[in-house]
């Protein structure tokens, strides 16, 4: 069977192809520059990369283009049989995977409400699928979907209960698909059943989102009910006290379109260092003596650490720490520097481990009460699973 899995931003289409037999990917890449100039397909197919300008001026020739090259290499006369569609937010209705019905798509483009920056863009993505594919079917698998039985008490906000229940104001979370998928990992690393485990797994990329995985089930997540909340990220500036954006919006003069962008796209570790929103420039910085690099990275891992303290109240205790995501599955420093101080809680980081190995694997010591794993996530894996299940 080969299922197709999309993930659609507004300017870009990133695709990877699945022969679920063997659950492998035959072919991944990403349209970018949509609608713009110098637009350009990049993809890697059965093992070779190659990347082209071409003229794309929206999503359906982008689409076509990818599809072309699939066939041509790949697929030759062979069917798609399922497509499955990265999709940010679920809202309130939706924790599970779901086949896309009109009514389906509807929610999707309503519940751009709460994520306007990619609900838009997801919802655009499955329609000019569905005009390519009308005879497949298409399934939609949400990022806030695994964090959809989260305790009340975890995800309400104190603000005025009326109104939370009036807008669905509360926390969703996001990331579902990887902390679902690097917990399963990690049980199977530690050889015992997931729902026996306490979890915390750490997705740390451009976007960072904590997760307290217990009996399999998220029971919190950091980010909320957008994606800005939680850990300071690339360009995300994570929690701040809400009276900033009050005092910022009036004395700088911004709109709201202003201060989302200055909050999305200009703070975070951007924001900090003034030197980039790329980790591995905040490293290079950092270790050449820029302080507000250092403030930077020093304020992300004590972020991540904050979070891990709390989810071990959350889950009352924890026997594994899961680091993922660029940042977490490639930074040594990152992950030694989060462990450092958590010894308290039965942590003993195996330096040798954590500096040399490389892929999925254990960088604690045989004696550590808690296992410290690095697993590399597979969101895509995980939305062609979901359109098979
Ligand atoms: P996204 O959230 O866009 O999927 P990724 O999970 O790919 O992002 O993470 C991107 C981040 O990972 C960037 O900040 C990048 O600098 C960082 N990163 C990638 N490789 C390394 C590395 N070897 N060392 C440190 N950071 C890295």
């Amino acid at each position: 069977m080969f299922v197709l899995v999309l993930n659609a931003g507004s300017s870009s289409l990133k695709f990877n192809l699945f022969d679920m037999a063997n659950e492998t990917s035959i072919a991944e890449g990403i349209a970018e520059r949509i609608g713009l100039a110098e637009a350009n397909l990049a993809c890697s197919i059965a093992g070779e990369k190659r990347k082209e300008a071409l003229s794309l001026p929206s999503h359906r020739e982008a689409l076509q283009a990818i599809l072309d090259r699939l066939h041509a290499n790949v697929l030759h006369d062979t069917p798609i049989h399922a497509v499955g569609h990265r999709v940010v937010h679920g809202g309130p209705k939706y924790g599970d995977s779901v086949l896309v019905t009109n009514e389906v798509l509807q929610d999707i483009d309503h519940f751009a409400m709460y994520a306007p920056l990619h609900n838009p863009a997801n919802a655009l993505g499955i329609r000019t699928a569905m005009a390519a594919f009308p005879d497949v079917p298409h399934v939609a698998v949400f990022d806030t979907a695994f964090h959809h039985h989260i305790p009340d008490h975890a995800r309400t906000y104190g603000i005025p209960y009326e109104m939370s229940q009036k807008y669905g104001i509360r926390r969703y979370g996001f990331h579902g698909t990887s902390h679902a998928f690097v917990a399963a990992r990690t049980a199977i690393l530690l050889c015992r059943p997931l729902r026996s485990l306490k979890v915390i797994t750490c997705h740390i990329g451009n976007g960072t989102s904590i997760c307290a995985v217990g009996q399999g089930k998220s029971m919190d997540t950091s980010m909320g009910m957008t994606p800005l909340q939680g850990v300071i990220m690339g360009t995300r500036c994570g929690t701040i006290d809400p009276s900033v954006v009050e005092m910022l919006m009036e004395y700088e003069h911004l709109d709201y379109e202003g201060i989302t962008n200055l909050l999305n796209k200009k703070s975070g570790l951007l924001g900090i260092s003034g030197v980039s929103s790329d980790f591995r420039e905040i490293e290079l910085a950092a270790d050449g003596g820029n302080d507000r690099a250092r403030l930077a990275r020093d304020l992300l891992t004590y972020n991540v650490r904050q979070y891990i303290g709390a989810y071990a109240t959350v889950l009352d205790g924890v026997d594994a720490i899961t680091f993922t995501a660029g940042i977490g599955t490639h930074s040594t420093f990152v992950r030694a520097k989060v462990c450092s101080k958590l010894g308290f809680l039965g942590v003993k980081l195996d330096p040798e481990a954590n500096e040399h190995g490389t892929g999925e694997r254990i960088i604690s010591t045989p004696d550590s009460r808690v296992v410290v794993t690095v697993v590399p996530t597979n969101e895509e894996l995980m939305i062609a699973r979901e359109t098979v299940r």
